[in-house]
Protein backbone atom coordinates (compact mmCIF):
# COMPACT_ATOMS: atom_id res chain seq x y z
CA UNK A 1 0.00 0.00 0.00
CA UNK A 2 1.05 3.72 -0.96
CA UNK A 3 0.67 6.12 1.79
CA UNK A 4 0.40 9.85 2.18
CA UNK A 5 1.74 11.19 5.07
CA UNK A 6 0.53 14.38 6.93
CA UNK A 7 2.09 16.25 9.36
CA UNK A 8 1.31 19.71 11.75
CA UNK A 9 4.40 21.57 12.22
CA UNK A 10 5.75 24.97 13.86
CA UNK A 11 3.15 27.06 16.17
CA UNK A 12 -0.48 25.83 16.31
CA UNK A 13 -3.01 27.34 14.71
CA UNK A 14 -6.95 26.63 15.25
CA UNK A 15 -7.86 25.52 11.95
CA UNK A 16 -4.88 22.97 11.63
CA UNK A 17 -7.42 19.82 12.61
CA UNK A 18 -10.04 21.34 10.12
CA UNK A 19 -7.28 20.56 7.55
CA UNK A 20 -5.79 17.47 8.69
CA UNK A 21 -9.74 15.84 8.53
CA UNK A 22 -9.61 17.79 4.86
CA UNK A 23 -6.17 15.87 3.72
CA UNK A 24 -7.41 12.76 5.01
CA UNK A 25 -11.73 12.64 3.52
CA UNK A 26 -10.25 13.85 0.36
CA UNK A 27 -6.92 11.46 -0.16
CA UNK A 28 -9.27 8.53 0.92
CA UNK A 29 -12.44 9.56 -1.37
CA UNK A 30 -9.03 9.43 -4.35
CA UNK A 31 -8.05 6.18 -3.25
CA UNK A 32 -5.36 6.42 -0.97
CA UNK A 33 -4.28 5.44 2.44
CA UNK A 34 -3.05 8.34 5.47
CA UNK A 35 -0.65 7.96 7.89
CA UNK A 36 -1.09 10.96 10.54
CA UNK A 37 2.61 12.08 11.63
CA UNK A 38 3.15 13.24 15.25
CA UNK A 39 4.80 16.03 16.60
CA UNK A 40 5.62 17.46 13.39
CA UNK A 41 9.23 16.81 11.99
CA UNK A 42 9.81 14.48 15.08
CA UNK A 43 7.44 11.95 14.55
CA UNK A 44 9.24 11.37 11.32
CA UNK A 45 12.33 10.64 12.84
CA UNK A 46 11.10 8.73 15.97
CA UNK A 47 8.42 6.98 13.83
CA UNK A 48 5.98 8.19 16.16
CA UNK A 49 3.05 6.99 13.39
CA UNK A 50 -0.23 5.98 13.21
CA UNK A 51 -3.09 4.88 10.33
CA UNK A 52 -5.41 7.75 10.03
CA UNK A 53 -9.11 6.88 8.67
CA UNK A 54 -12.30 8.89 8.33
CA UNK A 55 -13.61 7.87 11.48
CA UNK A 56 -10.38 9.05 13.02
CA UNK A 57 -11.06 12.22 11.67
CA UNK A 58 -14.44 12.95 12.80
CA UNK A 59 -15.49 15.45 14.80
CA UNK A 60 -12.30 17.46 14.65
CA UNK A 61 -13.02 20.30 12.52
CA UNK A 62 -14.25 22.56 15.03
CA UNK A 63 -11.40 21.81 17.61
CA UNK A 64 -8.44 24.61 17.80
CA UNK A 65 -5.34 23.29 18.41
CA UNK A 66 -4.18 19.90 16.52
CA UNK A 67 -5.02 16.24 17.80
CA UNK A 68 -1.52 15.39 15.57
CA UNK A 69 0.34 17.35 18.02
CA UNK A 70 3.63 20.13 16.86
CA UNK A 71 6.80 20.69 18.05
CA UNK A 72 10.10 22.35 17.11
CA UNK A 73 12.86 19.64 15.96
CA UNK A 74 15.86 20.89 16.16
CA UNK A 75 16.96 17.42 14.78
CA UNK A 76 15.48 17.81 11.52
CA UNK A 77 17.41 21.01 10.75
CA UNK A 78 20.33 18.51 10.69
CA UNK A 79 21.42 16.19 7.67
CA UNK A 80 21.64 12.97 10.15
CA UNK A 81 17.58 13.83 11.24
CA UNK A 82 16.67 14.43 7.98
CA UNK A 83 18.03 10.94 7.01
CA UNK A 84 16.18 8.92 9.46
CA UNK A 85 12.98 10.75 8.66
CA UNK A 86 13.41 9.73 4.75
CA UNK A 87 14.23 5.92 6.24
CA UNK A 88 10.94 6.03 8.16
CA UNK A 89 9.13 7.59 5.03
CA UNK A 90 10.27 4.36 3.23
CA UNK A 91 9.65 1.88 5.67
CA UNK A 92 6.60 3.13 6.36
CA UNK A 93 5.77 3.53 2.57
CA UNK A 94 4.90 7.02 2.78
CA UNK A 95 5.19 8.57 -1.23
CA UNK A 96 4.05 12.27 -0.50
CA UNK A 97 3.95 14.20 2.67
CA UNK A 98 1.96 16.87 3.42
CA UNK A 99 3.52 19.61 6.13
CA UNK A 100 0.83 21.76 7.57
CA UNK A 101 2.57 25.25 9.08
CA UNK A 102 4.23 28.10 8.81
CA UNK A 103 7.90 29.66 6.88
CA UNK A 104 10.24 27.39 9.21
CA UNK A 105 8.18 24.23 8.74
CA UNK A 106 8.31 24.66 4.21
CA UNK A 107 11.43 25.55 5.00
CA UNK A 108 12.17 22.39 6.74
CA UNK A 109 10.03 20.83 3.61
CA UNK A 110 11.93 22.18 0.92
CA UNK A 111 15.47 21.42 1.74
CA UNK A 112 14.33 17.62 2.76
CA UNK A 113 12.42 17.64 -1.09
CA UNK A 114 15.83 18.82 -2.31
CA UNK A 115 18.10 16.35 -0.64
CA UNK A 116 16.27 12.89 -0.65
CA UNK A 117 13.69 13.77 -4.06
CA UNK A 118 10.57 13.34 -1.96
CA UNK A 119 7.50 14.68 -2.95
CA UNK A 120 6.08 17.46 -0.38
CA UNK A 121 2.98 19.30 -0.76
CA UNK A 122 2.90 22.39 1.69
CA UNK A 123 -0.42 23.72 3.64
CA UNK A 124 -0.07 27.21 5.53
CA UNK A 125 -1.17 26.96 8.87
CA UNK A 126 0.13 30.07 10.91
CA UNK A 127 -1.98 32.75 12.69
CA UNK A 128 0.98 35.19 11.26
CA UNK A 129 -0.87 35.22 7.89
CA UNK A 130 3.50 36.04 6.68
CA UNK A 131 3.71 33.48 3.56
CA UNK A 132 4.45 35.09 0.53
CA UNK A 133 1.51 34.51 -2.56
CA UNK A 134 -1.61 33.00 -0.37
CA UNK A 135 -3.61 36.08 0.61
CA UNK A 136 -4.98 33.92 3.98
CA UNK A 137 -3.56 31.75 6.02
CA UNK A 138 -5.32 28.79 8.08
CA UNK A 139 -6.02 29.96 11.62
CA UNK A 140 -5.26 34.12 10.96
CA UNK A 141 -9.33 34.92 10.72
CA UNK A 142 -9.79 32.81 13.90
CA UNK A 143 -6.84 34.98 15.72
CA UNK A 144 -8.07 37.95 14.40
CA UNK A 145 -11.29 37.62 15.69
CA UNK A 146 -10.23 36.37 19.45
CA UNK A 147 -7.81 39.96 19.26
CA UNK A 148 -10.95 41.92 18.53
CA UNK A 149 -13.03 40.24 21.25
CA UNK A 150 -10.30 41.03 23.67
CA UNK A 151 -10.13 44.91 22.29
CA UNK A 152 -13.09 45.09 22.83
CA UNK A 153 -13.52 44.57 26.16
CA UNK A 154 -10.01 46.20 27.13
CA UNK A 155 -12.05 49.25 25.30
CA UNK A 156 -14.91 49.10 27.90
CA UNK A 157 -12.22 49.25 31.03
CA UNK A 158 -10.07 51.81 29.26
CA UNK A 159 -13.13 54.21 28.48
CA UNK A 160 -14.06 53.98 32.36
CA UNK A 161 -10.97 55.01 33.53
CA UNK A 162 -10.10 57.24 30.53
CA UNK A 163 -6.71 55.56 30.01
CA UNK A 164 -4.33 55.00 27.21
CA UNK A 165 -3.87 51.08 26.71
CA UNK A 166 -1.34 49.60 24.34
CA UNK A 167 -2.41 46.35 23.49
CA UNK A 168 0.50 43.89 22.01
CA UNK A 169 -0.60 41.11 19.84
CA UNK A 170 1.41 38.39 18.14
CA UNK A 171 2.22 38.15 13.97
CA UNK A 172 6.11 37.35 14.61
CA UNK A 173 7.34 39.61 12.01
CA UNK A 174 3.96 40.67 9.98
CA UNK A 175 1.55 43.17 11.15
CA UNK A 176 -1.46 41.94 9.67
CA UNK A 177 -3.00 40.71 12.68
CA UNK A 178 -2.27 44.46 14.10
CA UNK A 179 -3.04 45.97 11.34
CA UNK A 180 -6.48 44.44 11.14
CA UNK A 181 -7.44 43.83 14.69
CA UNK A 182 -7.40 47.71 14.93
CA UNK A 183 -9.35 48.74 11.58
CA UNK A 184 -11.80 45.98 13.05
CA UNK A 185 -11.66 47.42 17.02
CA UNK A 186 -11.75 50.81 16.28
CA UNK A 187 -8.50 51.56 17.64
CA UNK A 188 -6.82 54.99 17.65
CA UNK A 189 -3.55 53.30 15.95
CA UNK A 190 -1.31 50.43 15.16
CA UNK A 191 2.35 50.03 15.52
CA UNK A 192 3.56 47.68 12.98
CA UNK A 193 6.93 46.30 11.26
CA UNK A 194 5.84 47.33 7.98
CA UNK A 195 5.69 50.43 8.63
CA UNK A 196 9.09 51.62 10.42
CA UNK A 197 10.29 54.21 11.45
CA UNK A 198 8.92 52.90 15.09
CA UNK A 199 9.21 56.47 16.10
CA UNK A 200 7.23 57.66 13.28
CA UNK A 201 4.13 55.56 14.55
CA UNK A 202 4.12 56.93 17.76
CA UNK A 203 4.56 60.58 17.19
CA UNK A 204 2.20 60.44 14.62
CA UNK A 205 -0.11 59.09 17.04
CA UNK A 206 0.17 61.74 19.63
CA UNK A 207 0.87 64.53 17.43
CA UNK A 208 -2.88 63.65 16.05
CA UNK A 209 -3.75 64.53 19.46
CA UNK A 210 -4.66 61.38 21.17
CA UNK A 211 -6.34 62.91 23.99
CA UNK A 212 -8.24 65.66 22.06
CA UNK A 213 -11.60 64.31 21.25
CA UNK A 214 -11.47 61.26 23.07
CA UNK A 215 -10.86 60.40 26.95
CA UNK A 216 -9.41 57.09 26.16
CA UNK A 217 -6.86 55.32 23.58
CA UNK A 218 -6.05 51.96 22.47
CA UNK A 219 -3.32 51.44 20.41
CA UNK A 220 -2.25 48.01 19.15
CA UNK A 221 1.07 46.82 18.95
CA UNK A 222 2.31 44.65 17.25
CA UNK A 223 4.86 42.19 18.56
CA UNK A 224 8.51 42.67 17.27
CA UNK A 225 11.46 41.40 18.68
CA UNK A 226 13.29 44.20 17.99
CA UNK A 227 12.12 46.89 19.90
CA UNK A 228 10.66 45.31 22.93
CA UNK A 229 6.54 45.85 21.80
CA UNK A 230 4.01 47.22 23.61
CA UNK A 231 5.91 47.77 26.91
CA UNK A 232 8.71 49.81 25.23
CA UNK A 233 5.60 52.22 23.61
CA UNK A 234 3.75 52.84 27.26
CA UNK A 235 7.04 53.50 28.31
CA UNK A 236 7.80 56.51 26.30
CA UNK A 237 4.62 58.06 26.52
CA UNK A 238 4.61 57.66 30.30
CA UNK A 239 7.81 59.49 30.41
CA UNK A 240 6.72 61.95 27.93
CA UNK A 241 3.40 62.53 28.98
CA UNK A 242 3.02 62.18 32.73
CA UNK A 243 -0.42 63.23 32.82
CA UNK A 244 -1.83 60.33 31.13
CA UNK A 245 -2.67 56.95 32.90
CA UNK A 246 -0.84 54.41 30.48
CA UNK A 247 -1.38 50.41 30.58
CA UNK A 248 -0.28 47.81 28.83
CA UNK A 249 -1.89 44.47 27.93
CA UNK A 250 -0.62 41.73 26.38
CA UNK A 251 -2.68 39.03 25.34
CA UNK A 252 -0.39 36.14 24.56
CA UNK A 253 -1.12 32.62 23.92
CA UNK A 254 -4.88 32.60 24.26
CA UNK A 255 -4.68 34.16 20.57
CA UNK A 256 -3.09 31.05 19.19
CA UNK A 257 -6.56 28.90 20.94
CA UNK A 258 -10.18 28.48 20.84
CA UNK A 259 -12.70 27.30 18.17
CA UNK A 260 -11.79 28.11 14.21
CA UNK A 261 -13.94 30.64 12.85
CA UNK A 262 -16.04 29.60 10.01
CA UNK A 263 -13.75 31.14 7.22
CA UNK A 264 -10.53 28.92 9.04
CA UNK A 265 -12.89 25.90 8.70
CA UNK A 266 -13.89 26.80 5.16
CA UNK A 267 -9.83 27.56 3.83
CA UNK A 268 -8.89 24.74 5.69
CA UNK A 269 -10.99 22.08 3.90
CA UNK A 270 -10.63 24.08 0.34
CA UNK A 271 -6.77 24.04 1.14
CA UNK A 272 -6.64 20.73 1.88
CA UNK A 273 -8.76 18.82 -0.93
CA UNK A 274 -6.79 21.15 -3.13
CA UNK A 275 -3.70 19.57 -1.62
CA UNK A 276 -4.70 16.26 -2.85
CA UNK A 277 -5.89 17.33 -6.12
CA UNK A 278 -2.48 19.00 -6.47
CA UNK A 279 -0.93 15.44 -6.17
CA UNK A 280 -2.80 13.91 -8.57
CA UNK A 281 -2.04 16.38 -11.10
CA UNK A 282 1.66 15.34 -10.52
CA UNK A 283 2.52 18.56 -8.36
CA UNK A 284 5.77 18.39 -5.89
CA UNK A 285 7.38 21.35 -3.58
CA UNK A 286 4.37 23.44 -3.63
CA UNK A 287 2.54 25.64 -1.32
CA UNK A 288 -2.00 25.80 -1.56
CA UNK A 289 -3.20 28.86 -1.11
CA UNK A 290 -5.44 31.35 -1.71
CA UNK A 291 -5.38 33.93 -4.37
CA UNK A 292 -8.80 35.85 -5.05
CA UNK A 293 -10.41 33.16 -3.42
CA UNK A 294 -9.35 31.03 -5.89
CA UNK A 295 -6.53 27.90 -4.71
CA UNK A 296 -3.52 28.63 -6.79
CA UNK A 297 -0.46 26.53 -6.09
CA UNK A 298 2.90 28.61 -5.12
CA UNK A 299 6.49 26.56 -5.29
CA UNK A 300 8.23 26.59 -2.19
CA UNK A 301 11.14 28.98 -2.80
CA UNK A 302 8.63 31.77 -3.59
CA UNK A 303 5.97 30.94 -0.67
CA UNK A 304 8.82 31.33 2.03
CA UNK A 305 10.25 34.94 1.10
CA UNK A 306 10.32 37.09 4.06
CA UNK A 307 9.09 40.69 2.17
CA UNK A 308 5.05 39.75 1.70
CA UNK A 309 4.27 42.93 0.49
CA UNK A 310 1.71 44.78 2.90
CA UNK A 311 -1.44 46.76 1.71
CA UNK A 312 -0.22 49.94 2.59
CA UNK A 313 -4.21 51.20 1.83
CA UNK A 314 -4.43 49.45 5.23
CA UNK A 315 -2.71 51.80 7.09
CA UNK A 316 -4.41 54.89 5.39
CA UNK A 317 -8.13 52.72 6.77
CA UNK A 318 -7.16 53.07 10.00
CA UNK A 319 -5.66 56.67 10.00
CA UNK A 320 -8.95 58.41 8.16
CA UNK A 321 -10.70 56.58 10.62
CA UNK A 322 -9.10 56.96 14.03
CA UNK A 323 -9.74 60.90 13.59
P1 LIG B 1 5.06 29.57 12.99
O1 LIG B 1 5.34 30.65 11.98
O2 LIG B 1 3.62 29.41 13.27
O3 LIG B 1 5.89 29.65 14.23
P2 LIG B 1 6.89 27.81 11.62
O4 LIG B 1 6.62 26.66 10.73
O5 LIG B 1 7.51 29.01 10.99
O6 LIG B 1 5.50 28.17 12.31
P3 LIG B 1 9.36 27.17 12.99
O7 LIG B 1 9.60 26.90 14.43
O8 LIG B 1 10.10 28.27 12.36
O9 LIG B 1 7.79 27.33 12.85
O10 LIG B 1 9.70 25.81 12.17
C1 LIG B 1 9.12 24.58 12.53
C2 LIG B 1 10.06 23.45 12.30
O11 LIG B 1 10.42 23.34 10.92
C3 LIG B 1 11.40 23.53 13.01
O12 LIG B 1 11.33 23.18 14.36
C4 LIG B 1 12.24 22.54 12.20
O13 LIG B 1 11.93 21.23 12.57
C5 LIG B 1 11.73 22.81 10.80
N1 LIG B 1 12.64 23.76 10.14
C6 LIG B 1 12.61 25.10 10.19
N2 LIG B 1 13.64 25.65 9.50
C7 LIG B 1 14.35 24.61 9.00
C8 LIG B 1 15.53 24.48 8.22
N3 LIG B 1 16.21 25.55 7.80
N4 LIG B 1 15.96 23.24 7.91
C9 LIG B 1 15.29 22.15 8.31
N5 LIG B 1 14.18 22.21 9.07
C10 LIG B 1 13.71 23.39 9.41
Amino acid sequence: DKYIGVLTSGGDASGMNAAIRAVTRSAIFNGFKVKGIYRGYEGLITGEIKELTTETVSNIIQRGGTILKTARSQAFMTPEGRKKAYETMQKEHIVALIVIGGDGSLTGARIFAEEYNVVCIGLPGTIDNDLYGTDYTIGYDTALNTIVECVDKIRDTATSHDRIFFVEVMGRDAGYLAQNSAIASGAEAAIIPEDRTDADQLEQFISRGFRKTKNSSIVIVSESPKDGGAMHYADRVKKEYPQYDVRVSILGHLQRGGSPSAYDRILASRLGTGAIEALLEGQRNVLIGIRNNQVVYIPFAEAIKDDKPFDKSLIKVLNELSI
